[in-house]
C-alpha cells in the first residue's frame, strides 16, 4: 500500500471527512468491493484541486467515486484514495430559464426532479438511471432513445494536477458510453445542460412510463450495477445472453438474472470473483455460439 499519510493531514486541513480502509461494499449497487485505503469526502473546489496536487506530486493513485452504479470493485479493495464530491459539488442552479448547472455529485435523480420542477424536458430518460451527474457525464450515460449527449453542452474539471478546466461540445468526445473523461482522468465538478419547456404533466408521464418499463423489465430488487456488457453492433448484449441459454448461470452469489439476462445479479454474499468468473463464462459461451465479443459497461476497479 502506498503511504497516504500527508493526503490524510491535508484532507482534514482542508475540511474533508476521512475514512481509512472502509468497505467499497457500502458504496457500490452491486454492494460488492474491499476497502478504500482512504476515502476522502470532498467539500470544495479548493480542496480538490490542493488534494489532486499532492496525490500527482506523491503519485498517490486516485479514484473518483460517483454513485458506485456502474462499479465492480475488487475483493482487495482500492489502493490510494477514493474522492467523494460532496458539499458545493451537490448543489443545482438554473443559470438561464432552459439552463441547469448541476454539481457532479448530484443524482441524477435530484436533477431529474429539478427539472421536472422547473417544467424542463429533455432528461426525461435518465430518470431511474440510479448515477450521479458526474458520472452520468462521465459515461454518457443513456436509455429509451435519449443520452446525455443530447443534453450537455460542458463540463467544468480538475485535472490530475489539480488545474481547473472546462470542455464543451465536440471537446467533450460523447459517444456510446463514453466521453474524454474515460481518456483524461479529469475529474468531472459540475455539468451544464440545455433543456427545453415542456408542459410538468408532460415530463411526468414520461417520466413514469420509463420508470414503469424499468419495473417490468429490470431485476431491481436485487443489487447490481445494471447492464454488465455495452450493446454489440447489430445486437442486445441480453438476448445473445438470453438465447445461449445463461439465464439463472451462477457462481457463488453472482447470478444471470433470470428476470434480465443482461444484468448480473448479487443473490447474496457475491464477491468481485464470483463476478469476473461469471462475467468470463458469459462471454466466453455467447462468442462460441454467435461468434460475438461482449464488452464490460460496467467497470473493474481496484486491486488485482
Ligand atoms: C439498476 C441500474 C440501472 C442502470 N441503468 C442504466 C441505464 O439505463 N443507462 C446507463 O447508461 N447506465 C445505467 N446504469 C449504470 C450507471 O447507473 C451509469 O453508468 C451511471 O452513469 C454511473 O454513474 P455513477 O455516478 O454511479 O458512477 P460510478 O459508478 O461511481 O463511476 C463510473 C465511472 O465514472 C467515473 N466518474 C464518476 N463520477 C465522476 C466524476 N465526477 N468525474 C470523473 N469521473 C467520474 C468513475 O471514476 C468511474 O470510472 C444502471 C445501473 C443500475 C445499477
Amino acid at each position: 500500500m502506498v503511504n497516504i499519510e500527508n493526503i490524510k493531514q491535508l484532507a482534514i486541513d482542508k475540511g474533508c471527512e476521512v475514512k481509512e480502509n472502509e468497505p467499497m461494499s457500502r458504496y457500490t449497487t452491486f454492494k460488492i468491493g474491499g476497502a478504500a485505503q482512504l476515502l476522502v469526502s470532498v467539500p470544495n473546489i479548493s480542496a480538490l484541486k490542493a488534494i489532486l496536487k499532492l496525490c500527482d506530486k506523491e503519485q498517490i493513485p486516485v479514484f473518483l467515486l460517483g454513485k458506485g452504479s456502474n462499479l465492480l470493485v475488487s475483493d482487495k479493495g482500492i489502493e490510494g484514495v477514493v474522492i467523494k464530491l460532496e458539499g458545493d459539488f451537490k448543489q443545482i442552479t438554473l443559470v438561464e430559464d432552459d439552463t441547469v448547472y448541476c454539481g457532479a455529485g448530484v443524482s441524477l435523480a435530484r436533477l431529474c426532479r429539478f427539472a421536472l420542477d422547473n417544467g424542463l424536458s429533455g432528461l426525461e430518460f435518465a430518470w431511474g438511471i440510479p448515477g450521479s451527474a458526474g458520472g452520468a457525464a462521465y459515461m454518457n450515460a443513456g436509455a429509451y432513445g435519449g443520452e446525455m449527449k443530447d443534453v450537455l453542452i460542458s463540463c467544468n474539471h480538475v485535472t490530475k494536477s489539480g488545474e481547473f478546466g472546462t470542455l464543451s461540445g465536440d471537446e467533450l468526445k460523447l459517444s456510446y458510453r463514453h466521453s474524454a473523461y474515460a481518456e483524461n482522468g479529469s475529474i468531472i465538478t459540475g455539468i451544464s445542460v440545455r433543456l427545453h419547456k415542456d408542459s410538468k404533466a408532460e415530463i411526468n408521464r414520461r417520466m413514469d412510463d420509463y420508470m414503469q418499463r424499468r419495473k417490468d423489465k429490470q431485476p431491481l430488487e436485487y443489487p447490481s450495477a445494471g447492464s454488465v456488457f455495452k450493446r454489440p453492433e447489430g445486437y442486445f448484449a441480453g438476448a445473445l445472453i438470453q438465447d445461449s441459454g445463461l439465464k439463472g448461470a451462477a457462481v457463488g452469489g453472482a447470478m444471470v438474472s433470470p428476470k434480465h439476462a443482461g444484468f448480473i445479479i448479487n443473490t447474496g454474499g457475491a464477491r468481485c470473483g464470483d463476478v469476473l468468473s461469471l462475467i468470463e463464462h458469459i462471454k466466453k459461451t455467447v462468442n462460441d455460439k454467435f461468434g460475438v465479443e461482449l464488452e464490460c459497461e460496467v467497470k473493474p476497479v481496484g486491486i488485482l
